[in-house]
């Protein structure tokens, strides 16, 4: 479609970042067209009927707050250790080198709120995957996972059960 175009025209391939042998997605040449972002956003809110959008930090936050205002729903931050200054609950997961540590809020959602969760790229699914179960741990319903693109060779979905994972594009 037109918008899978636009989306793959405005995000640029960085070779070896952050490391040798990776090809980065930079998502910040489609942040900075008003048109082609705008679509995005309208995109992922379409049809949604969700009490809360969780961003995942830092990109995550990007696209999960204006969709989060589009969809009539609230925004919620999960993000990395040490951050929240209230309570939290925490999830581990690891990296390709050690492991990292996510948290929210433990009061952020009301019992049996409907989520989306958002984030800009689903490459292995390891960080959707410790999103899933820590927005379920604070006792939101996952409704669903949705990214502006996804790695689809690196088989992040599969790691995500029968959460409805969305992209705008796949490559
Ligand atoms: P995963 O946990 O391996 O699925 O990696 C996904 C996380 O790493 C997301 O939070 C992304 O923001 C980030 N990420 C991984 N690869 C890329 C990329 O090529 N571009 C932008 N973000 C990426």
């Amino acid at each position: 479609t037109d918008l899978v175009t636009t989306i793959l025209s405005r995000i640029r391939d960085v070779p070896d970042y952050p490391q040798a042998g990776v090809v980065f997605k930079d998502i910040t040449p489609l942040l900075a067209d008003h048109t082609a972002f705008s679509a995005v956003i309208d995109a992922l809110a379409l049809d949604l009927d969700v009490d809360k959008v969780v961003g995942i930090e830092a990109r995550g936050f990007i696209l999960a707050a204006p969709v989060a205002y589009q969809a009539g729903a609230g925004f919620v931050p999960v993000r990395k250790k040490g951050k929240l200054p209230a309570e939290t609950f925490e999830g581990s997961y690891d990296l390709e080198y050690g492991s990292a540590v996510i948290e929210v809020h433990r009061d952020a959602f009301a019992p049996g709120d409907r989520v989306l969760i958002v984030d800009d790229v689903l490459a292995t699914g390891g960080t959707a995957r410790a999103a899933v179960e820590l927005v379920s741990r604070a006792g939101a319903e996952v409704v669903g996972f949705s990214v502006l693109m996804e790695l689809a060779f690196l088989r992040g979905r599969d790691r995500l059960g029968d959460v409805d994972v969305r992209a705008l594009v796949a490559v």
